[in-house]
């Protein structure tokens, strides 16, 4: 009888210590297997040198050692690289290496497509396939903090959870992973040095909060008035502006970490005074940063960036009401890597 293999890198350490032990065998081998796989990167149970060549051969019937791989790689003239990534399954995500002077911040996939609709974005065209496994989501990681070392002769430094898909719609996967990559066993980086972005899932905000992650946050906006949001993120019609903010304020109160809003300033859409005097009413009750992003077209008509008048407008209004305003360059948008880019295009 053919038995399906399973995904090794799915079991916790527990449970590999369980395995073990249900087979009559020491507990101690889990933290051994778990070892290898997560600390030493193995690609295979062959390359386990401290288990026996039977206990090789039993983990080889059993199980599988699902890895991800870099099928292409772009460098960017300004330094950015986007890698688009293989699946075992075939599908294929793209995570980016953003590198400055002094670090490098991976920005990472959650999902294969993405189940929100936001008009301005490409990974929106791609229909959402399945959520990544923890796995899927480290090894996107593992593989910018190489190409950091090789490339730019420092480890990864930052983590932002801003690539393709909606991290809150995967939220037990996203947390493993994390789990992982904060852990002495996998990474070892602090969760400070980690965002998590979302479009803005209330329910999922406050059990950020209940489940007390030292992770930081941020929020997609664009918009704080429901029916300019709606219109161009459809999906705040069944998540409006005041379940998103009571949300937040229930995050604030738990875990007291500032909240950074993402912002881009559209032409013709939410580039008047009122827009940007409601994007100061809605962040004000919490210590806030917003980051002014610039649009990246997406061979769509609809949206052009506002011009810079508008951008100063925004910054002078926020600033009136003590919020820290950053307006951002993109990165990488001659390889298509910039935010909102990311469409498996080739
Ligand atoms: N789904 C999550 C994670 C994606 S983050 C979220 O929405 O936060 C990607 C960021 O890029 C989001 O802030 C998104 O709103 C922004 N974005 C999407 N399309 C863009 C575009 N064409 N130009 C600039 N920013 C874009």
């Amino acid at each position: 009888m053919q038995v399906t293999k399973k995904d090794i890198r799915a079991l916790t350490k527990e449970q590999l210590r369980d395995f073990f032990a249900d087979r009559g065998d020491k507990a101690f081998r889990g933290n051994q297997v778990y070892e290898w796989l997560w600390s030493k990167g193995a690609h295979s149970f062959e390359g386990m040198t401290n288990l026996s060549k039977e206990t090789r051969q039993m983990l080889e019937e059993h199980f599988v050692i699902n890895h991800i791989q870099v099928d292409r790689m772009q460098r960017s003239n300004d330094g950015t690289i986007k890698n688009a990534v293989r699946l075992h399954d075939g599908l294929i995500v793209e995570s980016v290496l953003i590198p400055t002077d002094t670090r490098t911040t991976a920005c990472v996939s959650s999902q294969v497509g993405c189940s929100l609709d936001c008009k301005f974005c490409a990974t929106a065209r791609l229909k959402r396939m399945r959520n990544l496994n923890p796995d899927e989501i480290y090894d996107q990681v593992v593989a910018i903090d190489n190409e950091s070392r090789l490339y730019y002769g420092h480890p990864l430094s930052n983590i932002v959870f801003m690539g393709m898909g909606e991290p809150l719609m995967n939220y037990n996967n996203v947390l493993k992973a994390i789990d992982k990559i904060t852990s002495p066993e996998g990474l070892g980086m602090s969760p400070r040095r980690i965002t998590v972005s979302t479009s803005g899932v209330p329910k999922m905000i406050k059990k950020l909060a209940d489940d007390q992650v030292k992770f930081k946050l941020a929020v997609s906006l664009h918009s704080a008035i429901d029916e300019v949001r709606t219109s161009i993120m459809p999906f705040n019609e069944h998540f409006p502006l005041k379940d998103l903010r009571e949300a937040l304020e229930y995050w604030y109160q738990q875990t007291k970490s500032r909240i950074t809003y993402e912002y881009v300033v559209w032409q013709g859409i939410n580039d008047k005074r009122k827009d940007a005097e409601a994007l100061a009413r809605f962040c004000r009750f919490a210590p806030s940063k917003v980051n002014i992003i610039e649009y990246n077209p997406i061979g769509d008509d609809h949206f052009a960036q506002a011009n810079p008048g508008a951008l100063e407008l925004y910054r002078d209004i926020l600033e009136k009401n003590g919020i820290t305003v950053t307006i951002r360059r993109s990165r990488g948008k001659d390889i298509d890597a910039a935010c909102g880019q990311l469409a498996n295009k080739s």
